[in-house]
Formats: C-alpha cells, sequence, structure tokens
C-alpha cells in the first residue's frame, strides 16, 4: 500500500491536466485533479479557446459572412446582433464541454476536488476555497502542475471591466461596441479584432512591433491584413500606448507619437502571466521565471524530479493542442510507460476571419537556411468548391524541395484552413513527396482538391527548371 493518498495529483483541469489525469488513471494509477468548481475545463473550455471559436462561429454564422460573394454584400442571417445572441451559443458550447470533461474524468475513476491548490511540502497538496468553503490536504507520489496563464496586464493601465478589458474579459462585454482599441497584434489581439470588424464595429489595432503574426507566411498575413482593411480595421504598428483614458461613454488611448484615439472600449492582449504566484513553490523546491513559467527537461519534469508541468504553465507553444500530448506524455513518463516524444511537425492555426494555417517551413526559414525550394499555389476561386462556397479570396501554398521533391511547408488561407492543413501535414510527416499529391484522386468539388492544383503549379515550374538546366 502506498505512502500516498494518489500516485497523482495534478493541479489544473485544462487540457494539460486532464490528458494527464486520464492517462494515469488508464494505467491503473489513483489520480485526484484540483480545480476551481467554475474553472472545469480550464481556460480553455471557459474563457479561452473553445468561447473565442464559439464567438466566431456565432459571427461568422449571424452576419451571413461566408455568404456575401454569394448573395450581396447586404446579406445578413440576423440584422440587429447583440451580444446575447452571441453569448447563447457560446455559453451553451462551454456548458457542454464541462460536462464532457466532468465525464470523463469521473468515468475514469479521476477524484475531481473543488478549489485551489498550494504545496504545503513537495509531496503535499492543501485545497481551499470549494463552493462550501471546504479545505482538505492531499498527498501524491507524483504531482503534475497545468496551471496554466492570466492576462498579463501593464501596471500603468487601469482595468475596469467596463471600457478597459483584458481578453478573458471581453466576454463579459454587456453590448457590441460600436469602436474598439486592440492592444496588442498577437494570434488572440487579431482573433478577437477580426470578429469585432465582422460585425460592423470599427477596430483600431495598436502593435509595438512593426509587422504581426512574424511567424506566419507574409504573402498570407497581407492577405488578412487586406481583408480586415476591407472590414475598416485601422492597423497601428511599432506605436506605443502611453495613456488610456475613460470617460463615461468612451475612452481615449494615446499614443507616443502624439495619435489619440477613441474608442467605445479598450481589449488588451498584451501577452499571458503563468499562473503559479499562489501555488506555494517554495514549499516545493521550485521557483518560477519573471512571466510565472516553470522550466521542464524533455521529459516535462521540473528540477524536483517527481513534479511535472505542462501546458501553458511552461510557455511556447502554449496551445492547446499541445498541452493534450504534453499532459499525456508526462504521466507515461512519471509511470514508467514508454512512449514516443511529440512529433516534430506541429501545425499552426489562427481562427481570425478568414482564418490561417500552417505546418512545417516557412519561405523565410528555408531561404535562411540556404534550402531550394519551389512555390506551388492553387487560389480558392479556380476551384468548384471554392464558387460553391463562395471563397473567392482563398488560397493554399505549397512548398516544395526541389532536390528531392519532399513536401517542406503548406500554408493555408480562407476557408476550412485549420482543417486542410492536416493533409500537408499527415504527408510531411509520412517524409512525402510533392508527386503523391499530383497521382492522388481527390473527392470533387472540394477544398481539399487545392492540394492536387498547387502540387501541379509545382511540379511544372520544377519541370521547367530541368528542361532549362538539360538545354
Ligand atoms: C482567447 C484564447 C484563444 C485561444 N485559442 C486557441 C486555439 O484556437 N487553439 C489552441 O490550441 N489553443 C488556443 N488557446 C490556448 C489554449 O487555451 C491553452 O493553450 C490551453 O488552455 C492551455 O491548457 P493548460 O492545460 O495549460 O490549462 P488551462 O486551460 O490554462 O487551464 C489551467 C487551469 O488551472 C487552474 N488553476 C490555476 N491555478 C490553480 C491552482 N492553484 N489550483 C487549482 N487549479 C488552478 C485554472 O483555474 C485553470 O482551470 C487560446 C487561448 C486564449 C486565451
Amino acid at each position: 500500500m502506498s505512502a500516498y493518498d494518489y500516485d497523482l495529483i495534478v493541479i489544473g483541469s485544462g487540457p494539460g491536466g486532464q490528458k494527464a489525469a486520464i492517462a494515469a488513471a488508464k494505467l491503473g494509477k489513483r489520480v485526484a485533479v484540483v480545480d476551481r468548481h467554475d474553472m472545469v475545463g480550464g481556460v480553455c473550455v471557459n474563457t479561452g479557446t473553445i468561447p473565442s471559436k464559439t464567438l466566431r462561429e456565432a459571427v461568422h454564422y449571424l452576419t451571413g459572412m461566408s455568404q456575401r460573394e454569394l448573395y450581396g454584400a447586404s446579406y445578413r442571417v440576423k440584422q440587429d446582433i447583440t451580444i446575447a445572441d452571441l453569448m447563447a451559443r457560446t455559453q451553451h458550447v462551454i456548458g457542454r464541454e464541462v460536462e464532457v470533461v466532468r465525464a470523463q474524468l469521473m468515468r475514469n475513476g479521476v477524484h475531481l476536488v473543488s478549489g485551489l491548490g498550494r504545496f504545503t511540502d513537495p509531496h503535499t497538496v492543501a485545497v481551499e476555497g470549494g463552493p462550501r468553503g471546504e479545505r482538505t490536504s492531499l498527498t501524491g507520489e507524483y504531482v503534475v502542475i497545468a496551471t496554466g496563464t492570466r492576462p498579463a496586464r501593464p501596471p500603468e493601465v487601469d482595468f475596469d471591466e467596463a471600457r478597459v478589458l483584458d481578453s478573458d474579459e471581453i466576454l463579459s462585454l454587456d453590448r457590441i461596441p460600436s469602436s474598439l482599441v486592440v492592444v496588442g497584434a498577437g494570434v488572440i489581439g487579431i482573433e478577437y479584432a477580426s470578429m469585432f470588424a465582422a460585425l460592423g464595429c470599427r477596430v483600431t489595432v495598436v502593435e509595438q512591433r512593426e509587422r504581426m503574426l512574424e511567424f506566419c507566411d507574409p504573402e498570407i498575413v497581407e492577405s488578412l491584413k487586406f481583408h480586415l482593411r476591407d472590414l475598416a480595421v485601422t492597423f497601428r504598428f511599432g506605436e506605443k500606448v502611453v495613456d488610456v483614458a475613460v470617460g463615461e461613454h468612451a475612452t481615449v488611448t494615446s499614443l507616443a507619437s502624439g495619435k489619440r484615439i477613441p474608442a467605445e472600449a479598450v481589449m488588451y492582449s498584451a501577452g499571458r502571466q503563468g499562473m503559479t504566484d499562489a501555488l506555494g513553490l517554495e514549499h516545493a523546491g521550485l521557483t518560477a521565471d519573471k512571466r510565472g513559467r516553470l522550466a521542464v527537461d524533455d521529459h516535462y519534469r521540473t528540477e524536483v524530479p517527481h513534479i511535472y508541468a505542462v501546458g501553458d504553465v511552461i510557455g511556447f507553444p502554449a496551445l492547446a493542442a499541445t498541452s493534450m500530448d504534453q499532459g499525456r506524455l508526462a504521466a507515461y513518463h512519471a509511470f514508467g510507460e514508454p512512449a514516443n516524444e511529440l512529433a516534430a511537425l506541429q501545425p499552426i492555426g489562427i481562427y481570425t476571419i478568414p482564418e490561417i494555417s500552417y505546418c512545417g517551413a516557412t519561405e523565410a526559414e528555408l531561404t535562411s537556411s540556404s534550402i531550394p525550394y519551389e512555390i506551388g499555389t492553387a487560389r480558392y476561386r479556380e476551384l468548384a468548391r471554392g464558387q460553391i462556397a463562395g471563397d473567392s479570396y482563398g488560397m493554399l501554398k505549397l512548398l516544395v524541395s526541389t532536390e528531392d521533391r519532399k513536401l517542406l511547408g503548406v500554408h493555408v488561407f480562407g476557408t476550412g484552413a485549420t482543417d486542410l492543413v492536416h493533409i500537408g501535414q499527415a504527408v510531411m510527416g509520412c517524409g512525402g513527396t510533392v508527386d503523391y499529391l499530383v497521382d492522388t484522386v481527390f473527392n470533387y468539388p472540394t477544398l481539399s482538391e487545392a492540394y492536387k492544383v498547387a502540387a501541379l503549379d509545382a511540379t511544372n515550374k520544377i519541370r521547367a527548371l530541368a528542361r532549362f538546366t538539360t538545354t
């Protein structure tokens, strides 16, 4: 009989914590997950991924955006969209997802303990603040920290939960503002900027850097910027906010350059801070960096060997998708279960309107590594499915090695991009060449057919080069 209450205690019930708990339970271990009663499913289900993606879906549907090429610029599913319309769908999906998480944990015999966890020694977690104010103390042989992050708040800004908000609070707006300043053009900032712009809100994006989404293909980022400008988004790159003044009905954001931007509300999306300050890390022998993040080795083990950390609290890439696998792998490592490492090829999905996704190398990376490549492009407007769907702007771009014809990267912009990317990911993951895509029959009419069109484009260019060099 073990000296501990549990084989594994998981702190945090987001994607990383859930999957660590389930993986350990499937190995026959006794597992407890600690989280606040109203946060089951984590940031992912309650304030981050799921609400923002559901909101996007509601905006897309109710504004009729995706159908306007077919039915005209004035097409709307609902004329006056209210925050209640948007939130109804969002709350419905959150509720369902929380139930799925609870049921999954319960089915696998994982104990869900309500409250906030804090180390009192390296094997003991005190839990306080349950719904009835209960306190308890749990001991575990292993601990996984999966406490995630919260929005970082610059100290000089007065957040008032009404007009000056962070990206978590934007979900509690009581109405759709007619104008909005978004500070920070990272993924979260730009996703929300595109949603509010689609709702008819005049959005100004202020970003200190000279560019946005630098890690993406510049041609695709240009296409996105073009679309957003078309929806009346103004970009202020290379600009710093020095003050946000809040009046009774509006705000004025002042920039270091002297510009002043009036708007009904301001949303800050200035990075995120690891949730480690209340964890009592000192009692576990751990320290976090100044952004609250924990350092781990290749097996997600912290400097204290029986304590692991996974998900956003360990930093990049800070995605629900990767957090889940990190949780599973941490549990396998703790209990000696053999497992493969995460595949190096990881997709990036940006759920702007329109959406962006890519996997593998970018042109800039290949150029700086002196790897010769050719580009194959397919435009949705040349695909029958693109016409049927009313998407004339979408595109898919393949980067193909001119030396061994292997697929090196895939970049997609437009309808279904975040799903379509996985075809390219699978081909690349299996070391496939562009010829596989040329020789493959795709369902017709589909957007997946873009792969064949782009592959033919790339091989035609490679052939032209080969002809020239052999003549
Ligand atoms: C607006 C937004 C949009 C996003 N969109 C996407 C997307 O489209 N795709 C994607 O892959 N990712 C997206 N993400 C990122 C994704 O949400 C995170 O990567 C993911 O949620 C991280 O999972 P996690 O396991 O680290 O835990 P989290 O989901 O961060 O949850 C951590 C949990 O730990 C709990 N906790 C904290 N401290 C304690 C404590 N002391 N005791 C007990 N519990 C504690 C919290 O209450 C919380 O429930 C988005 C994030 C945001 C904010």
